[in-house]
């Protein structure tokens, strides 16, 4: 089983990376460090996660103690929705970049579809506590992207949380540079995303699974609300194993061909959800997983629902 995806760039993302959404900045450099010393290449980090000097002294500690090379490393990131205007687009990876203290990053993604009124206030709310947009298309905001790669900040840029027709009207977008590699979308056995992960497959663009565990520290968990890793279902699998139930929904997608990326800030757990590659779900396990679909998302953004580019009143 391959541990790396070559991206339409040609360059090769590892299948499986850390991440550090909700990572406390006092913890996330331990992770980062633990991660890297258990094998992982890949670290998946965004500027709204106010983390990203944390990850990056995780980081560079590990180059400068020569335990890997930058080369060997990949590490994403994401441009915030407050950023979307094209003239912002190089200010927001910036800010990424001189807070991880790093010269490029391996892949730099649009967060999400929509765009929202830039200033200080990264989560501009109105009364009715929706959030306030800004005038932009994430065109544009692509167009702003696909210079970072010309001016060498970034190697690879993608999306995040687009749908098929925000991806199709990318593609189709007039003097298109560069293709999206990537759509890191939320993927796991209650949001099994079949059609989309054909799609975006048949485009050659790669998709990454975020909230694989169901990501049961969001903080806005109800105890009402599903839980994977509690699933009895999967439990069973995992005992025939001798696995987890956070190392089989890992492995779950690793099979399809998704790239994935849990979070943890627990060494042990983060040591247990990279020993993934040493066992094999059968074909009927798989299909039988994917029958788990019940279309429940961790992350609706539900305060964006009536944005025009809100990305989940389409069908996929
Ligand atoms: P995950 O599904 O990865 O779940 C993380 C939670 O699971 C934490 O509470 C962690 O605890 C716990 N956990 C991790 N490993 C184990 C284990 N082996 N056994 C038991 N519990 C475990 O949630 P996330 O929502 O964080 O998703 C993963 C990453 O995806 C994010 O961190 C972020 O990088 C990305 N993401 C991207 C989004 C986007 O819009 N593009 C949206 C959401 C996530 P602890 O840390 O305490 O060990």
């Amino acid at each position: 089983m391959a541990t790396a995806v070559t991206l339409n760039t040609g360059a090769q993302m590892p299948i499986l990376g850390l991440g550090t959404w909700k990572s406390p900045p006092g913890k996330v450099t331990e992770a980062v460090k633990a991660a890297i010393t258990a094998g992982y290449r890949h670290i998946d980090g965004a500027f709204i996660y106010q983390n990203e000097a944390e990850v990056g002294e995780g980081v560079n500690t590990m180059i400068k103690d020569g335990v890997v090379k930058r080369e060997e490393l990949f590490i994403v990131s994401k441009l915030w929705c407050t950023f979307h205007e094209k003239t912002m687009v190089r200010k927001g990876c910036e800010k990424t970049l001189g807070d991880l203290k790093l010269d490029y990053l391996d892949l730099f993604l649009i967060h999400w579809p929509m765009g929202l009124k830039s200033g200080d206030d990264l989560f501009p709310l109105d009364e009715a506590g929706q959030t306030v947009s800004d005038n932009s298309s994430f065109l544009e905001t692509w167009e702003g992207m696909e210079e970072l790669v010309d001016a060498g900040l970034v190697k690879a840029i993608g999306v995040s949380n687009f749908n098929k027709e925000q991806i199709e009207a990318i593609m189709n977008k007039p003097g298109l540079k560069y293709k999206p590699a990537n759509n890191q979308v939320e993927c796991h056995p209650y949001l099994t995303q079949e059609k989309l992960i054909d799609f975006c497959h048949s485009k050659d663009i790669f998709v990454t699974a975020y909230s694989p565990l169901g990501s049961p520290d969001r903080p806005w968990v109800k105890p009402e609300d599903p839980s994977l890793m509690d699933d009895p279902n999967i439990k069973t699998i995992a005992e025939k194993y001798k696995k987890t139930s956070a190392q089989v929904l890992i492995r779950f997608h690793i099979q399809r061909n998704v790239i994935v990326i849990p979070k943890s800030i627990t060494p042990q757990r983060i040591q247990e959800n990279f020993q993934v590659f040493d066992f094999e779900l059968s074909e009927e396990e798989m299909k039988t997983i994917l029958g788990f679909n019940r279309n429940w998302r961790a992350c609706p953004f539900q305060w964006s629902s009536k944005h025009k580019d809100y990305p989940f009143n389409a069908e996929f």
